[in-house]
């Protein structure tokens, strides 16, 4: 860490080093679990711009913070973001920030995959719920699965390093976790499956519906693959196998049936430059406005004070009696 830099540190003893971004609301995919058909977007003008996205990204690079994600909505979606990310990536370069990552469906990789890698993001998380194209088109309701496909291609052949992120759905894609992993295996991808989360309405869809406990999901796996713990740790809420028949690595986010609040390490900001402290708390700090009326100093201390009041952990659950949305706003609002 250089001398400049100073440390951020929650009521917990938590270090908090890694920032994810939304840097937009908006998707060119519609999933089931994540958004209604038929959503309101933010205006474009609320949106931070690109300009006060980065001084607010250097100003957590100047607390400590060594690791930015960007998500959305689909990130690549957002006008210039490369903007954003090339001058994320010279932070990288100049050894500020150890990473600059993405979350995103894909969809865009075919034209981007190059620019980002020459940009300095060397990692993509890519949300893929199936490879089967009816499942795919019932689950992202707009998204087109050849695209995707050749989009992971364009990014393998960048030289990026691919994660597959998979949300687990009852009924849906619930029989091609076994093809998904040996598919991983083949193309020495990692694969994360994630319990459905209860954010946001998703109109019609219903929680309790969609959700299947990865208890299930990982007993099934454990009839066809061998699943070692792995001694792969992050700060994050995946607990990872090594899956002896692919060599490659599982990992299961539950939220639900497992609580992982005790290492978080991580903030999340909206395009809007509302602060979240935590993905399933409402209490938020309004960053937007500390910089726009106080200036840099103004935004260092709403961060150091918002930081300040992180919560202990969430408080997630669905059950029959309770398959609403335990925080109102969407997964897109806040990212992944
Ligand atoms: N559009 C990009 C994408 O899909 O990768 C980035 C944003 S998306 C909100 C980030 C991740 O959140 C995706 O992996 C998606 O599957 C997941 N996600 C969205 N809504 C969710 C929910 N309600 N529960 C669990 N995961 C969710
Ligand atoms: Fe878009 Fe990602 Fe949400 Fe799907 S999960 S609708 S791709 S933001």
């Amino acid at each position: 860490m250089s001398e400049t830099q100073q440390t951020l540190i929650d009521p917990f003893g938590r270090i908090v080093d890694y920032v994810r971004l939304s840097v937009t609301d908006r998707c060119d995919f519609r999933c089931v679990y994540c958004m209604a058909e038929e959503m309101t977007f933010l205006p474009k003008a609320d949106l931070l711009t690109l300009e006060e996205l980065e001084e607010i990204t250097k100003t957590f690079i100047s607390l400590g913070t060594r690791k930015i994600r960007l998500t959305g909505g689909e990130p690549l979606v957002r006008r210039n973001i490369m903007q954003l990310i090339t001058a994320l990536g010279d932070e990288v370069a100049k050894g500020r920030l150890d990473e600059v990552t993405l979350t995103t469906n894909g969809s865009q990789l075919v034209k981007m995959a190059d620019a980002l890698y020459q940009a300095g993001v060397r990692r993509l998380n890519i949300s893929l719920d199936s490879r089967n194209t009816d499942s795919f088109k019932a689950i992202t309701r707009w998204g087109d699965l050849d695209k995707v496909m050749a989009g992971l291609e364009a990014a393998k052949q960048a030289g990026l390093k691919l994660k597959i992120n998979m949300v687990a759905l009852k009924g849906v894609n619930d029989t091609e976790f076994g093809d998904m992993l040996r598919w991983c295996g083949d193309e020495g991808f990692d694969l994360t499956i994630i319990e459905v989360m209860p954010m946001g309405d998703i109109g019609s869809e219903n929680r309790y519906d969609q959700y299947l406990p990865l208890s299930e999901v990982k007993a099934s796996l454990q009839k066809e693959f061998t699943l070692v713990p792995s001694t792969h740790k992050t700060a994050g809420p995946a607990r990872y196998y090594d899956v002896s028949e692919t060599g490659g690595r599982l990992g299961f986010i539950t939220p639900l049936t497992h609580n992982f609040c005790e290492s978080c390490n991580r903030v999340r900001m909206t395009c809007t430059g509302e602060l979240y402290l935590c993905l399933g708390q409402d209490d938020n700090a309004n960053l937007a406005k500390a910089l726009r009326e106080g200036g840099a100093q103004a935004l260092k201390e709403a961060i150091i004070e918002a930081i300040g009041r992180k919560p202990k952990g969430h408080d997630f659950e669905i059950s029959r009696q309770n398959s609403g949305a335990a925080v109102a706003r969407h997964m897109n609002v806040t990212g992944g």
